[in-house]
């Protein structure tokens, strides 16, 4: 087996590449408005109620219509699931493996395809989208990797007389609920390391982007995954995620997305059923309110493109994305002013064109939740740039710099999810990284400084999951940075790294008397 290795990203500098990534977006657009079904007790089933998924960019453009579970469904797919989970927990480790390298193969093949769909769906500009892709592969590759090294569980001694073993066995049935801004990455890595370590899954996507994910549904069906091992099961939260979080089949449940439903979730999944014989397991990765520490000894260019980066990749769409930074008092003008310089030279429209490097906000909802945000900034600090935005086609807002926010003020403390960034003054480094741990948060930071002191302060005491030096806050890569974070932003998981996969297993012991 070859070792694991990230995919790489496309270069659209290459004509070639920008060729056929135009191709794909060619088919894509040839197949919308298509129906999906859902997946059910390995039965493809059409409803009458759909989830309809529109594009952010063109409210107008239907990207499918995807069938709609409702309870019943629910319950059918949870009690297939539940048996389907006595033949698939003995499938070996290396089969199910397999089927996640196939399914790798596949997408990768079909790549700008599986990109593209971010591109109509998601609103995700080229280079988002190709990453989103290639960060699914990578999830596959390397979870697939990860079950091989812990089918033989660990280590353990035995006594004269005694052999003992220590192995690691899935848990049962696991609800999936999967965001929309990684559409694809995040909703393929959570199934996936759910299947592969041997557990039965119910699928249910966010019902804005439902489609890439009935794509993958088909990959995986393609790669050989059993019948009734996955169930895909798009509906609403409070009809059907309310209904399986509670269920008392459930045994563990994967969720990717905000705090309040990620809480709320926590909560439910806490109290033992009628019918429930163990203590449901939640892996939970929520939102962040992450910042970049600028010092005063700082490549003070490397610090502004770091700001923009992370806070207007994907319209500042990643629990990831930096929505503070915290300049010390020395450089702050400086940096406030270059961060500005390059905010103006973005380009705001339709992802489809290449050049426009910011798409979209999701939907309806977030665009006035983030103008919202916008309101209450202009009362809270200084708006420098952006401020503005315009649903008439799509759910557009501008890049939006505020400056000379207090510490408490709401948009240093609430999570925007938008393309908002708000620039906040330290007299010193010390103070800097106590206003960036200020925050019920712990998910990313970032440090910009030549000074090894503070470097070394950083490290240990800036209490976020991922810390970067001298880079952006966004953009971990599956295998090379294990992704999740501290306090609200989750339960301490981390995706992509060497323990995920055992989040979603039991170890047992089996000692023999010779
Ligand atoms: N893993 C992504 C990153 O490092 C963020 C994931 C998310 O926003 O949920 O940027």
């Amino acid at each position: 087996m070859v070792p694991y290795k990230h995919e790489a990203l496309t270069d659209f500098t290459k004509e070639e590449n920008q060729m056929a990534f135009k191709e794909a977006l060619k088919k894509v657009e040839g197949e919308l408005g298509k129906e999906y079904p859902l997946r059910i007790a390995g039965e493809h089933v059409f409803t009458n109620e759909k989830i309809i998924s529109f594009n952010p960019a063109n409210k107008n453009e239907v990207i499918g219509f995807v069938s709609k579970t409702d309870r019943a469904l629910a319950e059918k797919a949870i009690v297939s699931a539940a048996q389907t989970f006595e033949s698939w927990r003995k499938v070996k480790a290396e089969v199910r493996a397999d089927i996640l390298f196939k399914a790798a193969a596949i997408v990768r093949r079909r790549k700008h395809e599986f990109s593209a769909y971010l591109v109509k769906e998601a609103g995700k500009p080229w280079i988002e989208a190709d990453a989103d892709t290639a960060e699914g592969i990578d999830f596959m590759e390397y979870y697939g990797r990860q079950i091989l090294k812990l089918k033989d569980g660990a280590p353990v001694q035995s006594r004269q007389g005694e052999y003992n073993r220590y192995s690691y066995i899935p848990l049962g049935v696991g609800v999936v609920i999967s965001p929309w801004n990684f559409a694809f990455a995040i909703m393929a890595g959570t199934t996936v390391a759910a299947l592969v370590s041997g557990n039965t899954v119910l699928l249910k996507p966010a019902s804005t982007t439902p489609v890439v994910a009935a794509k993958f549904v088909e990959v995986l069906e393609e790669a050989g995954l059993p019948k009734g091992v996955l169930h895909f099961i798009p509906g609403s939260g409070s009809e059907v995620g309310d209904y399986l979080v509670d269920h008392p089949q459930t045994r563990f449940i994967s969720f990717t997305g905000s705090r309040d439903v990620g809480t709320r979730i926590y909560e439910r999944a806490a109290k033992v059923n009628e019918g429930q014989i163990w203590l449901k397991r939640v892996i939970a990765e929520m939102g962040g309110k992450d910042t970049i520490v600028v010092d005063k000894e700082a490549d003070l260019d490397l610090a502004a493109q770091s700001i923009v980066a992370s806070a207007f990749g994907f319209a500042g769409q990643k629990c990831s994305a930096c929505s503070r930074a915290v300049v010390v008092e020395d450089v702050y003008d400086q940096v406030l002013q270059k961060t500005i310089e390059l905010t103006k030279n973005l380009h705001v429209g339709d992802p489809t064109h290449f050049q426009h490097t910011v798409g979209p906000v999701i939907d309806q909802a977030a665009f006035a939740k983030i103008l919202n945000y916008i309101e209450i900034g202009k009362q809270e600090g200084r708006l420098n740039v952006g401020g503005i935005g315009d649903s008439e086609k799509g759910f557009f807002v501008q890049p939006t710099i505020f400056s000379d926010l207090e510490p408490e003020a709401r948009i240093m403390q609430e999570e925007i999810f938008g393309p908002v960034v708000a620039f906040c003054k330290a007299k010193d480094f010390n103070e800097a990284l106590m206003i960036a741990n200020n925050t019920d948060y712990g998910l990313t930071g970032s440090v910009i400084s030549t000074n090894r002191e503070h470097i070394e302060k950083a490290r240990e005491d800036f209490h976020v999951g991922n810390l970067y030096i001298n880079r952006g806050c966004t953009g971990a890569v599956v295998g090379y940075q294990p992704f999740g974070g501290f306090n609200m932003s989750g339960t301490d998981s981390k995706a992509g790294g060497p323990d995920y996969l055992l989040l979603h297993m039991q170890a047992k012991t089996v000692s023999e008397a010779l």
